[in-house]
Order: structure tokens, then sequence, then C-alpha cells
């Protein structure tokens, strides 16, 4: 997909395209919703991960001894945005096994409207490693720059940031803020409505992995 916008990576690919259209039907059931989520977040976490460095081990197949690559470097921490970034981590660590795991809660003070963080625990060597942020929607862009901007303060550089849909104003917003942040979608859509929902999008993301609305 064609955009504007620089460290964004729209995935394209058929399977994804599929299986977010289911996401964005209503009629889409809590128990569909939260597999199909787990599926389209394990297909982002294999365009991400593109990038990992390798190096040759030395192995033996049955037939005879080779160099052949393994991912090598720093090891991965996933972010979870809470309380929807969790929908995402399933999937993500079925393909990092050994990954650590972060969370950052935020919530919207409702006068300022700025992002107040209610929870934060990440590993402590989360600086020696390649941080991936998760959360579904990318709407104002506000709690998810709230978040990287904490992850810098431990000392992250870089992080990038997998969501399933964005809105154009989350990613200005994002790269305005963090321009060394790659963020990778599955859908970038219209705009934002005026109580901050994107559009078309696919509503209330936690409301609908965890059903409770
Ligand atoms: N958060 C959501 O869950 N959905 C949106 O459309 C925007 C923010």
């Amino acid at each position: 997909m064609k955009h504007e916008y620089p460290n964004l990576q729209v995935v394209d690919h058929p399977l994804i395209k599929h299986k977010l259209t289911l996401l964005r039907n209503e009629e889409t059931n809590t128990e569909q919703f939260r597999r199909l989520v787990r599926e389209v977040s394990q297909m982002l976490a294999y365009e991400v991960t593109r990038d990992l460095p390798t190096e040759n081990v030395t192995i033996r197949t049955p037939i005879t001894e080779i160099a052949a690559p393994m991912i090598s470097g720093k090891q991965q921490c996933l972010v979870s945005i809470l309380r929807a970034g969790n929908g995402m981590l399933d999937g993500m660590l079925e393909l990092l096994p050994a990954a650590r795991v972060g969370h950052i809660g935020l919530y919207r003070d409702p006068a300022t409207l700025e992002p107040i963080e209610y929870y934060f625990k990440v590993p402590d060597d989360i600086a020696d490693r390649v941080v991936i942020v998760v959360d579904p929607m990318l709407a104002t862009g506000n709690s998810a720059a709230a978040a990287v901007g904490r992850l810098k303060d431990c000392g992250v550089t870089s992080p990038k940031l997998v969501c399933l849909i964005a809105a154009p104003e989350g990613v200005r917003c994002m790269l305005e803020r963090h321009p060394d942040v790659t963020v990778t979608v599955a859908a970038l859509d219209q705009r934002l409505d005026e109580h901050g929902y994107i559009v078309p999008g696919l509503g209330d993301a936690g409301d609908r992995i965890f059903g409770t609305r």
C-alpha cells in the first residue's frame, strides 16, 4: 500500500487482509475475534522480525556438515500496552518463545486528555533487547508515544511498534515524537471519529478481545 509516512510498514498479504475483514465485521464473536487477533499478530511478528540478524553455526544434517543461519544478536522483549495489547502477545510469542514480556498501563486523564501511567513492569535488561511494543489500535497515538517515551527513559533504543490498525493521526503523532520508531500495521485506515475511534476500524479492540461489551 502506498502512503506518505516514513518508517510505516503496511503489511500487504492476502491472508492478513482476509482475517482483518473478519475482525472488522461486527458479527464476529469474541472467540473468533480473539483467535483472529492471535493469527494476525503472529503474521505481523513474522514481518517485524524480518531484519533480525543471523549468523552461521556449524551443524550436521543426516547427510553432511554445513554452516547454517541462526538468529543472533540481541534477545527480544515484547511490551504490551494494557489491556488490548495482551491480545496480541500469544500469537507473537508462538514465533518468539524466548522473548521476555513487559507491560505498560496508561489511562487518559479526563481533564487534560494526557496519558497517565498506572502500571509499568519491564525486564531489568530491557535496554539490551530488541523491543517490540504491541497495541492493536494506533488511534491518537498519545498512549503509544508515551509508552515509547517511558521505554526510552529505560535506555531502549529504536523500539518497534506493531498494531493491527493505525489512523493517520496516530502514525503522525508517533513519527513526529519518535522518528526512530518503525511502525508495522495490517492496515492504515481513514481517520479518527469525534470519540477517538478509528474509521472504519473494528470498534473497541479491548472490549472485543475480552468480551466486555
Ligand atoms: N482503541 C480502540 O480499541 N479502537 C479504536 O478505534 C481506537 C482506539
